[in-house]
């Protein structure tokens, strides 16, 4: 069965974090969740079909049984900003949100161990292309654990990645293993030095112990290292 734009809309809501953000594709609306089944919507682009949108959007949204805030919206002018001023303008709005993020006992997510952040594989899950075409995607996330209260809050990789910065990105653990991306320089001298087992293509599976990767690191040349005895936990 198809999902409705109804259905649709309810399970990108009820899966949004609080402060996290929700830019439904190609209207120039951005909202964050706050509060209770309530959406904010922080800001409009300066078109017609963006203000179109926008009351569509609240006509679906309030008929899933959730709040539209729209008292702060921001009208955005965007007809003078070429494709890469939009995409700089959003990373920049993303990784502002990304510092209100907070665990419920008020610490920001932004002091929390990030480095130390666990990935986990969540099973499958059902996505609809842009075509209407189904298709299942793995689903991971990264589990932060808050310094204050012990918390664990699963983050999407994304979001993790926007808090951790790109470097936090480049490494990855297994239980046994330590990979981290090598630089095509890196990777050149190890080559010239005779040295290419010192590096790997990595796959689905780690190659030593079968661990499943995460799609980040799939298909990268990397380091790798053992993790010694007493450094696992
Ligand atoms: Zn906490």
């Amino acid at each position: 069965m198809e999902e409705t734009p109804e259905e649709a809309a309810k399970s990108i809501l009820e899966r949004l974090r609080e402060g996290g953000l929700w830019q439904p594709h190609g209207l120039g609306l951005s909202y964050v969740k706050e509060g209770v089944k309530t959406v904010k919507l922080i800001s409009q682009e300066n078109t017609p079909s963006s203000a179109q949108a926008r009351i569509r959007m609240r006509l679906l949204i309030e008929g899933i049984g959730w709040k539209v805030d729209e008292t702060i919206c921001e009208i955005v002018e965007v007809e003078h900003l070429s494709l890469e001023e939009k995409h700089m303008k959003e990373m920049m709005m993303r990784q502002e949100l990304a510092q209100s993020w907070k665990c419920s006992c008020g610490t920001p997510l932004s002091a929390f161990p990030l480095e130390q952040g666990l990935w986990r594989h969540d099973g499958q899950d059902e996505m609809i292309l842009p075509t209407g075409e189904k298709e299942m995607v793995e689903q991971w996330s990264v589990v932060v654990d808050c310094p204050v209260c012990e918390a664990e809050i699963p983050l999407e990789p994304y979001d993790y990645g926007l808090l951790a910065g790109d470097d936090s990105m480049l490494t990855y653990k297994t239980s046994k293993m330590v990979y981290t991306a090598a630089t095509r320089p890196e990777i050149i001298d190890r080559v010239d030095s005779k040295l290419a087992e010192t590096i790997i293509i990595l796959g689905t599976f780690c190659p030593f112990h079968g661990d499943l990767l995460p799609p980040h690191i799939r298909g990268g040349v990397c380091f790798y290292s053992e993790i010694k005895e007493e450094e696992e936990e």
